[in-house]
């Protein structure tokens, strides 16, 4: 039953929302009475150290499986019909795409599947490939290239479909420093030519701070959120904000909070 009252700007609202695992032996709170409300256009991200709900928290909004208690409330209905009506973009930890299309065939499928005609599917996805800066390797197979690309192939073909959501469940946490750092820049980059609802999934602190416009930070055993931190920072965001004294303050006060959890 649908008790929650939401107003326009309102994209995703949890209201005490738990998720209990049931095995075959035990028995798993995953998530113990999480209230979330994200905004539409916000960039947000869930922070937290593995096995504190990130992963659930991420596919109740995507209504990939249902909480046991709660509700949750998509786009001002359920999220079954925003998953019905394609709301959802989705990136996975690791890019699954498929190794006998070509780079332009991978980010088309979506379109294929919904039964987009040829010429308009070779335009948006020359579009797409674009926007992330791969239309150079169109042609090419996603084994010929690195996977900061594959990644950003990933993200592609989840922005096929024009989603009002994007959710991404730690995109970049198989990459190094160095690659992830970049990726940031660019997702933030694409973030602003597409001005969707992002709900981030990481484990990495300077890059929940660095991407979001405010970060929920979530404590294990049972997976609670303990706080929801605004990000100041001015946009665009910058490289040379990761070295601000501003920037380092919000690591260690976020830092702080995952003391005595
Ligand atoms: P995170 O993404 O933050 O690492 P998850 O949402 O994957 O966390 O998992 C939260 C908790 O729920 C963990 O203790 C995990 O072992 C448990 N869990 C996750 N998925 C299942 C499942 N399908 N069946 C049983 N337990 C699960
Ligand atoms: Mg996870």
């Amino acid at each position: 039953m649908m008790t929650l009252t939401q107003n326009i700007r309102t994209e995703i609202e949890l209201e005490h929302v738990s998720m209990r695992y049931q095995t075959d032996k035990s028995e798993v709170l995953a998530l113990d009475n999480v209230t979330v409300d994200i905004r539409k256009g916000e960039f947000v991200s869930l922070l937290g150290p593995s096995g504190c709900g990130k992963t659930t928290l991420l596919r109740i909004m995507a209504d990939l499986i249902q909480p046991t208690s709660g509700e949750i409330k998509v786009a001002g209905g359920t999220a079954k019909e925003a998953r019905l009506a394609q709301k959802y973009g989705i990136v996975f930890q690791s890019p699954v795409l498929y190794d006998w299309r070509k780079i332009k065939n991978n980010v088309s499928l979506p379109l294929e599947m919904m039964g987009v005609d040829k010429n308009e599917r070779d335009k948006r996805v020359a579009n797409l490939l674009e926007l992330v800066g791969l239309s150079d390797f169109k042609e090419k197979y996603p084994w010929q290239l690195s996977g900061g690309m594959q990644q950003r192939v990933a993200i592609a073909r989840a922005l096929a479909i024009e989603p009002e959501i994007l959710l991404m469940d730690e995109p970049f946490s198989a990459l190094d420093e160095f690659s992830r750092e970049r990726l940031n820049e660019e997702l933030l980059s694409i973030w602003s030519k597409v001005k969707n609802t992002v709900v981030f999934v990481t484990h990495s602190i300077p890059e929940a701070i660095f991407l979001s416009d405010r970060v929920f930070v979530l404590s294990p055993h049972p997976g609670r959120l303990s706080t929801v931190v605004e990000i100041p920072l001015s946009r665009p965001r910058t490289k040379e904000m990761r070295n601000s004294y501003e920037f380092y303050e919000l690591i260690s006060n976020i830092r702080d909070s995952f003391e005595g959890v």
